[in-house]
C-alpha cells in the first residue's frame, strides 16, 4: 500500500538527521474498566487504590532523584503532582465512590476526576485552571498502574534502535522515563527552543523539531519517518528521493563530525583576511560547553526567557546574578550578549500573569512589558550590571521601536546603576548596552538609534516577520519566508551602514546568520558578527574561509538588485555552488524540499 507523503513544518530545535519509525505517544486513551463489586470487595478495591497512590510516589520520586542538574529545575512540577497523591478529598472522595457506588477503584477514580475536570473547567481563575492538567496528569499515572497497563507506553515496547518518538509534548517526567539510548529523534506539537524536549534533545544531541501542532494527530504508529532538525522538517512516509537525500546527509553529517571539530578551532576569517565575530545563540548554562566545543568565541544572544520558564516564581535578581555571573566568568568567551525578557509574541511563560491579546506578536511583548513592569525589568537588569563585573557582559534589549523606548531603557539602567551604588556592588560602568534590530521602523531609523546605543544585533527571525507581514510561527504563510526579499535586504543594509557610519559594529543573531546561501551576502553588506545555534559554527567557519570580501561585496551588491527572493535565491544557488564546494552537498537540493518543491 501506497501511504501519503507529507510534509510537517515546526521549528528545528536539536540539529541532525533522524530516519526511522514514527512511534505516537498516545494520551488520554487508557480505557478504563467498569466492575460492580460486592460490598465484601470494597477493602480490596480501596487498598488497589492505595498501593496505586503508593507505585506513583515511587514512580515520581525516583524520576525526581534521576533529573540531571538543568532539567532538576522542573522538580516543582513533580512535587505538585507528589501533593496532589497525597490529597485527603481526591482520596477520600475515590474511596466514597467505591464504597457508595459498589465499584472498582479505575471506575470510582474516573468519576472523580471527571466531576473535578469539569468543576475546573468552569472556573475563571486561569492559575487553577491550570491545575487541571497536574489532576490529569497524575490521574493518568494512576490509572495506568491500575489496569496494569505499565509506567508509560513506551516502556512497554521492545524500541529499535530508530524509533522517532512523535508526541504532542513531553514532559521533563517523561522524557525522564524514555529508554533515550533507544532513541533517534523526537517530534511533537507543541514547545519551542527552550521546551524540555528540546533542551533534552539537545544536550544529547538527538535531532528534534517541536512545535509542530499537528505531528501527532498526522502521524500514525510504525510510519517511516524522517526529521531534520536543522531544517525543522518531518517527512512522513517519505519517497525514495528524500530517503536517498537524507541517507546521504547523514552519512556526510557523521564524516562531517570531526572535521567539524578541527574547523571549530579555526578562525573565521575571509581568504583575504577579513575577520567575521562567530558568537553562539543559547539559553542554558550547560551549552557553554558546547559553544567552545563548536568554536564560538563569544555569545551573541543569551536568551533569557528560559529563566522565567524553569521556576515557579519569578526570578529574583540574585537569580538571574547566580546565572549570568556563570556565563562572565567562563573565560573562553571574549564577550556575552544577555537579552533581556522577550517574553509575549511566540513565546510565553507560565509564572507571568500577561492579558490575552488578540495579537501577541504585536502586543505587549518584551521591552514593552518590561518598561510597563519596571520592577520586573529591574530585578533582571541589576543582575546582569552586578555579573558585569565579573566578565565581559553586554546587555541586549528586544523588540525596540523607536527612540524613546531606548531613553527610557537606558534611563531605568541608570536607577539600577545608582541603585547598586547605593548598596555598594560593583559592576561594570561602562557597559555595552545595544538593540535587536526586529521591528522595520527600528532599521528605518538606525541612524537615530546608532547614536544612542553601543551596538546592534539584528534579528531577522522577528525583522521577517514584521516586514512581510508573516506570522513566524503560521505554517499557511510560511512559504513567504523570505530572507532574501528586496524589502528585508534593504532594511539589513540600511542598518548596517547606519552603524558604521556611527562606529558600532552590527551582529546578527537570527536563523539567518547561519544559512550557508546567506553568509556570504551577509558578509558582502559588512555584518560583523553572525550570531547561531553553536552546534552551525564549524559550517559557518568552513564557508567564510573560503570567500574574499571583494567577491561577497559585488555578490551582495547583484543581489540587492534583484526584484524577488526567488529569483536572489536562484541565483545564489547557481553562484555558489562552486564556491562553497563540500560546503554545498549537504544542501543541494534541501531548498526546494524545503519549500516543498519536491
Ligand atoms: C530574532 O528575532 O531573530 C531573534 C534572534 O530572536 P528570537 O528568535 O528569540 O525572537
Ligand atoms: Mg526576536
Amino acid at each position: 500500500m501506497n501511504r501519503e507523503r507529507k510534509i510537517i513544518r515546526g521549528i528545528g530545535t536539536s540539529s541532525g538527521v533522524a530516519i526511522g519509525r514514527a512511534y505516537v505517544l498516545e494520551r488520554g486513551k487508557i480505557p478504563v474498566p467498569k466492575r460492580n463489586i460486592k460490598p465484601e470487595a470494597h477493602d480490596r478495591e480501596i487498598n488497589r487504590l492505595r498501593t496505586a497512590i503508593k507505585d506513583a510516589q515511587e514512580e515520581l520520586k525516583s524520576i525526581k532523584d534521576r533529573l540531571d542538574e538543568e532539567i532538576r529545575k522542573h522538580a516543582f512540577i513533580i512535587d505538585t503532582h507528589l501533593l496532589i497523591l497525597q490529597d485527603d478529598f481526591l482520596i477520600n472522595s475515590v474511596i466514597d465512590v467505591i464504597r457508595n457506588e459498589n465499584v472498582n477503584a479505575e471506575w470510582a477514580l474516573d468519576m472523580v476526576v471527571s466531576r473535578i475536570l469539569t468543576t475546573l473547567e468552569k472556573v475563571e481563575d486561569p492559575y487553577l485552571r491550570e491545575r487541571a492538567q497536574d489532576i490529569e496528569y497524575v490521574y493518568k499515572r494512576l490509572m495506568r498502574i491500575m489496569v496494569k497497563k505499565v509506567k508509560l507506553d513506551i516502556d512497554s515496547l521492545h524500541l529499535s534502535a530508530k524509533t522517532i518518538i512523535v508526541a504532542h509534548d513531553l514532559s521533563p517526567a517523561d522524557t525522564i522515563h524514555l529508554n533515550l539510548k533507544k532513541i533517534s529523534g523526537f517530534v511533537t506539537d507543541i514547545g519551542g527552543r527552550t521546551s524540555h524536549t528540546s533542551i533534552v534533545a539537545r544536550a544529547l544531541e538527538i535531532p528534534a523539531v517541536v512545535g509542530t501542532q499537528v505531528a501527532s494527530s498526522t502521524v500514525k504508529n510504525f510510519e517511516r519517518i524522517i526529521i531534520d532538525g536543522d531544517e525543522g522538517i518531518a517527512i512522513v512516509n517519505p519517497s525514495e528521493e528524500d530517503v536517498k537525500y537524507y541517507v546521504r546527509k547523514q552519512k556526510l553529517l557523521k564524516e562531517k563530525k570531526n572535521e567539524h571539530l578541527r574547523i571549530a578551532k579555526l578562525k573565521p576569517e575571509t581568504k583575504d583576511g577579513f575577520k567575521v565575530k562567530i558568537g553562539a545563540n543559547i539559553e542554558l548554562i550547560p551549552e557553554m560547553e558546547i559553544v567552545e566545543k563548536y568554536g564560538g568565541e563569544g555569545i551573541g544572544l543569551y536568551r533569557t526567557e528560559y529563566l522565567y520558564l524553569s521556576r515557579k516564581a519569578i526570578p529574583t535578581e540574585e537569580d538571574h546574578f547566580q546565572v549570568y555571573k556563570k556565563l562572565a566568568e567562563r573565560k573562553s568567551f571574549s564577550y556575552v550578549t544577555i537579552r533581556t525578557l522577550d517574553i509575549g509574541g511566540d513565546k510565553f511563560v507560565s509564572n507571568l500573569d500577561l492579558a490575552k491579546e488578540l495579537n501577541p506578536a504585536m502586543g505587549l511583548r518584551a521591552i514593552r512589558l518590561c518598561i510597563k513592569e519596571t520592577q520586573l525589568f529591574k530585578s533582571q537588569l541589576k543582575g546582569i550590571l552586578r555579573a558585569s563585573a565579573y566578565g565581559p557582559l553586554k546587555i541586549l534589549i528586544p523588540m525596540i521601536s523607536g527612540i524613546d523606548e531606548v531613553i527610557k531603557t537606558k534611563e531605568i539602567i541608570r536607577e539600577c546603576m545608582a541603585e547598586l551604588e547605593e548598596r555598594k556592588i560593583s559592576y561594570n560602568k561602562d557597559i555595552e548596552v545595544g538593540v535587536m534590530i526586529e521591528v522595520p521602523s527600528s532599521c528605518m531609523i538606525s541612524e537615530i538609534l546608532a547614536k544612542e546605543v553601543d551596538f546592534f544585533s539584528i534579528g531577522t527571525n522577528d525583522l521577517i516577520q514584521y516586514t512581510l507581514a508573516i506570522d513566524r510561527v503560521n505554517e499557511y504563510v510560511s512559504y513567504l519566508y523570505e530572507p532574501l526579499h528586496p524589502g528585508v535586504l534593504r532594511l539589513i543594509k540600511n542598518t548596517i551602514d547606519a552603524a558604521h557610519k556611527e562606529g558600532i559594529e552590527v551582529a546578527l543573531c537570527g536563523e539567518m546568520s547561519s544559512e550557508p546561501l546567506y553568509i556570504p551576502v551577509l558578509l558582502g553588506l559588512g555584518i560583523d558578527e553572525l550570531s547561531m545555534n553553536p552546534y552551525s559554527i564549524p559550517q559557518a567557519k568552513s564557508i567564510i574561509r573560503k570567500l574574499d570580501q571583494d567577491y561577497c561585496r559585488d555578490l551582495a551588491n547583484h543581489i540587492l538588485s534583484m526584484k524577488s527572493g526567488r529569483e536572489a535565491e536562484r541565483f545564489l544557488k547557481g553562484e555558489l555552488k562552486e564556491v562553497l564546494k563540500d560546503d554545498w552537498i549537504l544542501m543541494d537540493n534541501r531548498y526546494d524540499l524545503l519549500k516543498g518543491r519536491i
